[in-house]
């Protein structure tokens, strides 16, 4: 077995890697999450993607360059070895975009891809309601067919909209068939935020940043064009999002092996020693990081040989959330009571890292799915 990269994408990754050292903004951006530093992030994916590299592994005529998976593994590795800011985009790029590849007419790709890799639109996930959540089916947001217009009608609310507040599109799940058994009758649709009808209300985390919105819909017209996949077939479209971002785009090694190899300097610095429990915690993380990488390369491996990821992707999903509180808490532990003064970047992360296992489906569900999906056992 060959792990090394070849001298071609080492090439690649020497362009990314001096990229980034020239044009990575040495002071740290304002949060994402708030309205000031959303804009900000938007002017640094621009730059992105004038570079070409916003979205390395789609096809040129959106606005990639082709790149293998692999490629983008070394991108990803890269982007936050240079610590990056935060991807503003990426329930775009991340999530919706494999599945406009996958499910999207020419005309849908051709009219949402470029304008999502440039940022000039982009997308927040409406899935879950006040009375869904982990149980998604359970959606009540209506779609109600509009003949004569060509469209739909939607009614209801969505809940815990990430950046809701901020973007330009939603893409979300709605009852297009009320009679239908719950997973059916459900179907996959893109809505511009702007459409007379939808009132966009955000809403602040507990860290303090206006993360969060709720949308709400009132006789909001969308023409069919903005159908995603087959109508009352939102369910299987809405699956292959949820694989995307469970299992390999949303959260690449990368992320992981910069911040397991920012804790070994962090205990380098302030790590006491003589407290070998700590020291070999901090050693089974790093361990832990180098797993879930070489795991990634072989869910790469058979993607690239025309595989599919599957259910396999809630396993991946429990790792790398339980891996990033870990990894946060050892920083936290090192840092006693001066990571509340004074490194508030690990506080910050250590915050997020706490809802890891909610987002995307919590880590009870993933087991859920583990249990019976991969393993077969039979459900209760
Ligand atoms: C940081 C963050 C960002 C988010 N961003 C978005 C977003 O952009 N768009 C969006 O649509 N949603 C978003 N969410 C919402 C997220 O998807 C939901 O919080 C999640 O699906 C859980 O739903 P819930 O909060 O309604 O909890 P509930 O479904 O009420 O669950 C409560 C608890 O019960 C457990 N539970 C429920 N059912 C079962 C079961 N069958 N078996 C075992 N345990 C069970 C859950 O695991 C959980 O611990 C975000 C959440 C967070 C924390």
């Amino acid at each position: 077995m060959e792990l090394a990269f070849s001298p071609s994408e080492e090439i690649f990754r020497q362009e990314v890697r001096a990229w980034l050292l020239e044009n990575v903004p040495s002071n740290a951006m304002p949060s994402g999450d708030t309205r000031e530093g959303f804009e900000a992030h938007i002017d640094w994916e621009r730059r992105l993607f004038d570079a070409r590299l916003a979205v390395v592994s789609w096809p040129k005529e959106f606005g990639g360059r082709d790149a293998s998976l692999w490629e983008w593994i070394i991108f990803e590795e890269e982007y936050y070895r240079a610590g990056a800011p935060q991807r503003v985009t990426q329930n775009g790029i991340f999530l919706l975009a494999p599945s406009i590849f996958q499910f999207g007419t020419p005309e849908q790709q051709e009219r949402f891809l470029p304008k999502m890799a440039s940022g000039e639109e982009t997308w927040c996930q409406g899935w879950s309601e006040p009375d869904a959540g982990s149980d998604l089916a359970a959606v009540s947001s209506r779609a109600v067919r509009d003949e004569a217009a060509g469209g739909w009608r939607l009614s209801g609310q969505k809940t815990w909209t990430t950046r809701g507040a901020f973007c330009t599109h939603l893409f979300g799940l709605f009852r297009t068939d009320p009679d239908a058994q719950r997973h059916h009758g459900l179907t996959y649709l893109l809505v511009p935020l702007d459409t007379p009808g939808v009132t966009v209300r955000g809403f602040g985390r507990l860290d303090g940043d206006e993360g969060f919105a709720e949308v709400f819909f009132e006789d909001a017209f969308v023409s069919d064009d903005f159908v995603l996949g087959e109508v009352n077939s939102g369910w299987g479209v809405a699956m292959a999002t949820a694989g995307s971002e469970r299992g390999l785009t949303l959260r690449s090694p990368g992320r992981f092996t910069a911040t397991a190899d920012r804790l070994l300097a962090l205990w380098r610095e302030h790590g006491d020693p003589k407290d070998t429990q700590l020291r070999d915690a901090v050693t089974q993380a790093w361990i832990d990081t180098e797993a879930y990488r070489l795991q990634t390369l072989g869910v790469v491996t058979t993607l690239s040989k025309g595989g599919h990821a599957g259910p396999e992707a809630s396993m991946v999903k429990i790792f790398w959330s339980e891996l990033d509180v870990r990894l946060h808490e050892l920083a936290m532990r090192i840092l006693g009571p001066r990571a509340e003064v004074a490194e508030t970047a690990w506080a910050k992360g250590w915050q997020f890292a706490l809802s890891g296992p909610i987002y995307a489906g919590t880590n009870e569900i993933q087991r859920n799915v583990v249990a019976e999906r991969v393993l077969g056992l039979p459900r209760k």
